[in-house]
């Protein structure tokens, strides 16, 4: 009965795969990586960077709405929820924030895309959802560049990787699209999400962290396509070679390694979200465009963007995410 069972299930399987002539099904990682567009960053980016988000201070009315548009991005998409709950939001209790938040409650958002062949393992894909808030005279900095172009561009790899699922070309790992809270405070939300981890961390099989990718260092402003990548063969050289790969293959842009240094003064590798799953043993690489005159400041706004730029910096990571994703094997350990 178990034989003849199992012989029927590979008859199906087979007329199921002899069905997928459809044309949608010959599109490519390409093809998918080509729906993240600079017009579509920069039309989300203008709302969530915008005055009415009032620069998303944790705990604040202004952060509950930025939440609320990715949440609301992601149920328009129908692209759900990891949480058993089905909310969209981990709640993180006020005194969670050591008093930084003024008391108030804030919550990471969560939404995947779950695996078709290894479903317990994810790659999680991050970028914080809060900014600095307003001054004392109520001047708001809208954080577009930080961390408003990782937030969009998340939205956008999560849409890219919804419709390749709908062709049937779906991650064969989950992918966890993961916008943490009171990064800005001390990487609270990343924090918490590790010690109240929703896949297990032994499952993690890495850590792709965005944290401004929109805009050009002054230092680079004769090369401006490069990006710094930091801590990539921190925990595991072949994470490293898998985004070298991807790079050359498909982007080509200048991966610089140069805040990788030890003696490296400015600290990177320890002031960003990524740095709570690597402290974990969970390899990371944090994507970052280096500061400019506009860091921290009220105009870190969305029109000083290079949207083309970052939008083929965002095809870079959607493209290193799908091969973790879809690699028989997942990446080692050193
Ligand atoms: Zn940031």
């Amino acid at each position: 009965m178990k034989f003849y069972l199992i012989a029927l299930l590979s008859t199906i399987v087979l007329s199921c795969n002899s069905t997928q002539q459809l044309p949608n099904t010959k599109k490519t990682n390409v093809d998918y990586a080509n729906t993240i567009t600079a017009e579509n960053l920069k039309k989300h980016l203008y709302i969530y960077a915008g005055d009415e988000m009032e620069g998303r201070m944790t705990g604040t009315p202004g952060q509950k709405r930025a939440s609320e548009y990715i949440r609301d991005f992601y149920i328009e998409h129908d692209i759900k929820s990891p949480l058993k709950s089905n909310e969209y939001y981990q709640p993180i209790p006020g005194s969670y924030f050591n008093g930084r938040s003024k008391g108030n409650a804030s919550e990471n958002v969560l939404a995947f895309i779950k695996g078709s062949e290894f479903p317990d393992e994810v790659i999680v894909l991050s970028a914080h959802l809060d900014h600095v808030g307003t001054d004392a005279e109520g001047n708001i900095f809208n954080g577009a560049d930080d961390d408003g172009s990782g937030t969009v561009s998340i939205l956008a790899m999560a849409k890219a990787f919804k419709q390749a699922e709908k062709d049937g070309k779906g991650p064969k790992r989950s992918v966890l699209f993961l916008h943490v809270t009171g990064e800005e405070l001390g990487l609270f939300g990343s924090r918490y999400y590790v010690e109240n981890p929703i896949f297990s961390l032994e499952n993690t099989v890495a850590n792709l962290n965005i944290d401004m990718i929109g805009r050009i260092d002054p230092d680079k402003i004769e090369n401006p396509q490069y990006l710094y990548l930091i801590g990539s063969n921190t925990l595991s050289q072949e994470l490293q070679d898998v985004s070298t790969m991807v790079n050359d293959k498909y982007v080509q842009l200048e991966l610089d390694y140069k805040f990788d240094a030890p003696n490296d003064p400015n600290r990177f590798y320890y002031r960003s979200d990524h740095y709570n799953f690597a402290k974990n043993n969970i390899p990371v690489i944090f994507y970052f465009n280096g500061v400019h005159e506009d860091y921290h400041k009220m105009t870190d706004t969305p029109d000083k963007i290079e949207y083309e730029l970052m939008a083929k910096r965002a095809k870079l990571i959607f493209l290193t995410a799908w091969e973790l994703a879809n690699m028989d094997r997942r990446i080692a350990l050193d």
